[in-house]
């Protein structure tokens, strides 16, 4: 065996995570939690998983489940189609392969929502298959521990990663080195400050060996992220918010949203206009960001008080805040609410 996946594998053993609930549970598990481990840490996941598999015990449940269901359960966690196709996959689960979770990796890859790093993170980890992983923190511990320069988003030297991925895997074991590969990312061989002191692998690693430690990976030449502006409207009667749900694609696909304007003056004079509303009162609440993976969404919500509720508004339901605050509703809505409740 490579002495890089040995010295892991002895290191994970003492060092590494124990005791996360989807360690050693079968495949429906282990999918669910690298699902939810996409661009979240693990200390976040851990309380929506638990309540996810208290209400979906197994991938059939999942499956039966409305969609709403499901991401009402993912509420909060962000990036809402992971939630969706993980509802869309269980469904394909159950037609497909009758309900057990598959044990191939094609087949696996082949569900909505899963790439090639969570499809090997499956294999690995719940059938001991030897499949190699590349998430962000692994490319971040390959590029120092290989030395290879040039940003991991650079196509070429994503290959030149997933190609040393694949020649350090080792023969048995699999499963708790690619656990000790995540761990060590996520503990040891951090963005700053990497522990290469108390490191298994120091002897070796190229980076740390040359000192370029701090100048690997190479960091990719940053875009300016662009900035859009919205205003949402807080329509109240009394305890009640008026919610419009958004169509199943798109930014928070199938959530609770408010009403949603281009900003500016007239937006909202058209919209108290074109719905009738009898306003009595309206308050600019201060702004709020949301930042999208490729853009900034600058928000001003606007509260308006009605003295009575108007006629059927297409698309758009009264709930209690504090129905809809355990609705799907996508963050942002989240913290409004959360702020009228506790007002
Ligand atoms: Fe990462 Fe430092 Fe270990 Fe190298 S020695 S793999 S840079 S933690």
């Amino acid at each position: 065996m490579h002495s890089f996946s040995s010295s892991l594998i002895r290191w994970q053993r003492e060092h590494g995570r124990h005791g996360l609930p989807w360690q050693g549970a079968g495949a429906y598990h282990v999918w669910l939690s690298e699902v939810m481990l996409q661009q979240t840490q693990v200390v976040t996941v851990i309380p929506y998983y638990l309540r996810f598999v208290e209400a979906f015990p197994t991938v059939a449940d999942l499956a039966l489940a409305s969609e709403e269901q499901v991401l009402a359960y993912w509420s909060g966690l962000g990036y809402y189609a992971r939630g969706r196709n993980l509802h869309r996959a269980a469904r394909r689960v159950v037609d497909l392969h009758d309900g057990q979770f598959p044990c191939q990796f094609e087949q696996i890859l082949a569900l909505p929502g899963v790439g090639r790093t969570t499809a090997a993170a499956i294999c690995a980890q719940a059938y001991q298959m030897r499949y190699a992983i590349l998430d962000g923190n692994v490319k971040r511990v390959l590029a120092r521990y290989c030395g290879i320069s040039g940003s991991p988003a650079i196509k070429s030297v994503e290959s030149l990663l997933w190609e040393r991925a694949e020649l350090l895997l080792p023969d048995v074991d699999v499963g708790c080195y690619t656990q000790a590969l995540m761990d060590m990312g996520a503990t040891l061989c951090t963005r700053s400050r990497p522990k290469c002191v108390v490191c298994p692998v120091q002897k070796d690693c190229v980076a740390y060996q040359s000192g370029r430690v701090a100048e690997l990976p190479t960091p990719r030449i940053r875009k300016a992220v662009p900035e859009r502006f919205s205003t949402f409207l807080l329509v109240m009667h009394g305890g009640d918010v008026l919610l419009e749900k958004r169509t199943s694609s798109g930014i928070w696909g199938g959530m609770w949203c408010l009403p949603q304007l281009d900003e500016g003056q007239s937006e909202i004079d058209d919209y108290v206009q074109n719905n009738a509303l009898d306003v009595n009162g309206v308050i600019q609440l201060a702004r709020l960001t949301h930042t999208f993976t490729h853009f900034k969404l600058q928000i001003s919500p606007v509260h308006l008080a009605l003295t009575q509720k108007p006629r059927q508004l297409q698309k758009a339901v009264w709930m209690k805040v504090s129905e809809a605050l355990s609705s799907a509703i996508p963050t942002p809505v989240r913290t409004l609410l959360a702020e009228i409740q506790g007002a």
